[in-house]
């Protein structure tokens, strides 16, 4: 069964309904199995790159950055590896085969570490900054207090490898020391012990005179001086209690994200329809078969079936109700089939998907196996690929729920939209405020300059403000994608 959720889970889209994230899975059933979550927010903006469990016995770190891979955001991007290191997390050790923070400069060793890094460094090239969360030990002190709080200790602090770096390429310089600074200043107000205040850590790790030379392997030096981005450890103190670990890392991540302007959504989580995905079905003992959101289960009369997996694009409050047999709730329960049905899926209160339970068999089926069928799944509205537009004659493309930023007065023309799968001339394209043939509204507005200055109605505008309007995309009639077309006063940059 795990072979055919696995096999299974490489086609089925990673985002669902307007919120833009994606869920890869890397090395899959191997006991480093690494899990990247990216989330895109409504609006564009800087990316923040979360490393969590690169070593396995710091729990603090990878139980913070769970907390962001179902988050959604109203503007810019995450990127969240909650367990870099899921095996030294399993065994509760900070090294398997060799620490895998120290094998981002040359690596000549191939083990699984190696190709755990590969990935984070791909990651890092995706990035405006990366964030690695650890537990330290003790308190850090730019002076020598005691054993627990001096400049060898790491708990409580923010690092960096440098006080600036200059990009050598962009000319750019990084200001770590200040962006650090000024972050922690904003933690530390919600910091009410002062003795747990984080201060901020510059190993000079590229210096000859550093106590950190070792970190020249480590993953943010690898960012910061291969990478040009800012990068941090973020270290809270394992003399701490756990929560409290987990809550300073909070407060770190979150005032990080508020400095690149990363703003997540309220009340915060997903609010896109329920829907199913499949189910996971065994008839009769056997082999469980994968049965899709609107297909039709052929079954013979007497056969016993037991739904054993509901996947949809939620995790909690989903049921499965066989209509007339059992209860509302009959997820794991064997049922014996006496005439047809159907099986309803619902999330809380609301129907998320309907397969058909149908007696005896059909010529329709793709799958057979021991008087099993399956239908094919009902034609769905195809997805869009791309909105291809013209601004100012200059040709740009854009994905589903983008916002184009226009300065008033600039042309637009939508030149045409692409979808994945379906047939192109059951779309319409209505720029909604535009009204492209005056003689006759037909609602198609491919092909048409639109001077954004003179040629929109206001009150077609999202709330009325002619500041967003929207380009609509029907197929066969019905909405399947939208294009948010920001106008400005004046050019920005
Ligand atoms: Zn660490």
């Amino acid at each position: 069964m795990a072979a055919i959720i696995a096999l299974l889970l490489c086609f089925l889209p990673a985002g669902v309904g307007a919120q833009k994230r994606s869920h890869s899975v890397f090395f899959e059933g191997s006991d480093y199995e690494l899990h990247v979550y990216r989330i895109y927010g409504k609006h564009p903006g800087k990316t923040l790159l979360l490393i969590g469990g690169i070593q396995g016995d710091e729990p603090g770190g990878f139980l913070s950055a769970d907390h962001y891979a179902d988050i959604s955001l109203a503007k810019g991007n995450l990127i969240v590896v909650p367990r870099a290191n899921f095996q030294s997390i399993v065994l509760n050790r900070r090294i398997i085969n060799e620490d895998m923070n120290r094998k981002f400069a040359d690596d000549r060793k191939r083990n699984y570490e190696a190709k755990i890094v590969a990935i984070l460094k791909q990651l890092i090239m995706e990035s405006d900054c990366l964030l690695n969360l650890h537990d330290g030990s003790g308190f850090f002190s730019e002076v020598w207090e005691s054993p627990e709080r001096n400049p060898l200790r790491y708990g409580q602090s923010i690092i960096a490898d440098s006080e600036t770096y200059v990009n050598a390429e962009t000319g750019e310089t990084v200001q770590l020391g200040h962006m650090a600074r000024s972050v922690i200043e904003q933690i530390n107000k919600q910091i009410e012990p002062s003795q747990h205040h984080f201060r901020f850590n510059n190993h000079r790790t590229s210096e000859v005179s550093s106590l950190h030379r070792e970190q020249r392997k480590s993953a943010t030096y690898y960012a910061l001086y291969t990478g040009g981005i800012p990068a941090y450890g973020i270290e809270t103190s394992k003399s701490l209690p756990l929560e409290l670990e987990v809550r300073y890392h909070n407060l770190a991540i979150n005032a990080f994200m508020e400095y690149f302007e990363i703003i997540p959504e309220t009340p915060g989580i997903k609010l896109e329809p329920p829907e199913l995905r499949y189910l996971v079905i065994s008839i009769n003992d056997t082999l469980p078969v994968v049965v899709k959101d609107g297909q039709t289960l052929y079954v013979n009369a007497g056969d016993t079936i037991m739904i054993s997996h509901i996947e949809a694009n939620y995790e909690r409050g989903l049921t499965v109700d066989i209509i007339d047999y059992g209860s509302i709730s009959d997820l794991r329960k064997k049922v014996v089939i006496k005439g047809p049905t159907e099986i309803v899926i619902r999330r809380d209160y609301l129907s998320c998907g309907n397969i058909q339970v149908a007696v005896g068999n059909s010529r329709e089926v793709v799958t057979k196996a021991k008087g099993i069928a399956i239908s094919r799944p009902r034609p769905t509205a195809p997805a869009i690929s791309q909105y291809q537009v013209r601004i100012n004659g200059k040709e740009r493309t854009f994905q589903n729920d983008e916002h184009v930023e226009v300065v008033k007065g600039d042309t637009f023309e939508i030149v045409d939209v692409t979808v994945e799968s379906g047939d192109a001339s059951r779309l319409q394209v209505n720029f909604k405020g535009y009204v492209g043939n005056s003689q006759k509204n037909t609602g198609e507005d491919r092909g048409y300059v639109i001077d954004t200055g003179k040629d929109l109605w206001q009150r077609y505008s999202l709330g009325k403000k002619g500041r967003t309007y929207q380009v609509i995309v029907k197929y066969d009639g019905e909405p399947i994608g939208k294009l948010f077309v920001d106008l400005k006063d004046t050019a920005s940059k």
